[in-house]
């Protein structure tokens, strides 16, 4: 499907896209460039890139398709670099989880005659690093493409195939609306998660042993995600601060309507957002994307 594909930044995500396409043979040739020498020499030692450069200007020389696959802070000051040194004809994309901002920052840098079509696999563990990817952690998960007004339909095509051929579902996807979606199902649910297990962390009455003890009353579930990669989510949060403080707004208001509830003695307030929610948990089950199992899925389909 491409001649070569470049590889910039190779952690989780990076690492899982070059076992797949190694396995699929999608691309004659992969090379990949990352931060440290330390990453750099665990991909060779890996064997899941062909190649590996110093500078992320060399790794784009010559690719067909060029990912970034690093924190999404990174990426402007990626696209400064490589921009002048892209082939024509390249595509240019990315696995950022958020992606006006992409569009807005890479954009400028991306000469005439190359494309950007940004991406968003959202599929995830809470490991990171090259040697935490795997080839199937794409399989049956939603890859979202946000090709940006008058992109070249024929590239968005091809990245369209390229994920669907890493085992993805694909939806191609206004950036601004992707934002707002990704806001209230995946960035607010982490601030959430973050900000529980923080106030339980600075509590005086209750003691944090106490806390660990008694987590299987629900904490657990909190403090999986509040362990994802704090490089990561803090870009996230910076990077689609609009969407995510419109929906931050939503939940407050709804949380006073909770309070007011309980303060109240509002049982049936209670009791119908309960039976709603219960609801809303057996069409996230039924639609394939979680298993009623205990434990399925804890450390895949997040991200
Ligand atoms: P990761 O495992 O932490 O890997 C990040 C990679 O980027 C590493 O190779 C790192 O190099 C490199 N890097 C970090 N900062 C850099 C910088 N300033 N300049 C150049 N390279 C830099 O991260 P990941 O989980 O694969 O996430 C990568 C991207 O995928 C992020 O944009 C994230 O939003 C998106 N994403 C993540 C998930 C998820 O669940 N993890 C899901 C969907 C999308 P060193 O190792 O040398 O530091």
């Amino acid at each position: 499907m491409f001649e070569r594909l470049a590889l910039i930044g190779v952690g989780l995500i990076g690492s899982s896209i070059a076992h797949r396409v190694r396995r699929e043979g999608l691309a004659k040739e992969i090379v990949a460039h990352a931060r440290s020498r330390e990453t750099r020499d665990t991909v060779l030692r890996l064997g899941i890139a062909d190649r590996v450069t110093d500078t992320a200007a060399m790794a784009v020389t010559g690719a067909d398709l060029v990912i970034l696959c690093t924190p999404v802070g990174a990426f402007a000051a990626v696209a400064a670099e490589i921009g002048p040194h892209l082939m024509q004809g390249a595509i240019v994309s990315d696995v950022g989880s958020v992606k006006q901002a992409v569009i807005d920052d890479v954009g400028p840098y991306i000469p005439p005659g190359v494309h950007l079509i940004p991406g968003h696999p959202v599929a995830g563990t809470e490991n990171s690093g090259p040697e935490s990817g795997f080839a199937e952690l794409f399989d049956g998960r939603w890859c979202i493409i946000t090709p940006p007004e008058g992109a070249d339909a024929d590239a968005a095509d091809r990245l369209v195939r390229f994920w669907q051929t890493l085992g993805s579902k694909t939806e191609v996807m206004d950036a601004r609306h992707h934002d707002l979606v990704l806001a209230i199902t995946s960035h607010v649910p982490h601030l959430i998660a973050y900000n529980i297990v923080g106030t339980a962390a600075d509590l005086e009455t209750v003691t944090q042993s106490e806390v660990i003890k008694f987590s299987a009353g629900g904490f657990r579930d909190f403090t999986r995600i509040a362990a994802s990669d704090p490089t990561m989510w803090r870009d996230i949060f910076l990077n689609n601060k609009e969407a995510v403080l419109e929906m931050l707004g939503r939940f407050t208001e709804d949380l006073t309507a909770l309070q007011r509830a309980i303060r109240w003695g509002d049982g049936d307030t209670l009791f119908n957002l309960f039976t709603r929610t219960r609801a809303i948990r057996r069409e996230v089950i039924d639609a394939g994307q979680e298993t009623p199992a205990p434990d399925f899925g804890r450390s895949h389909g997040k991200g």
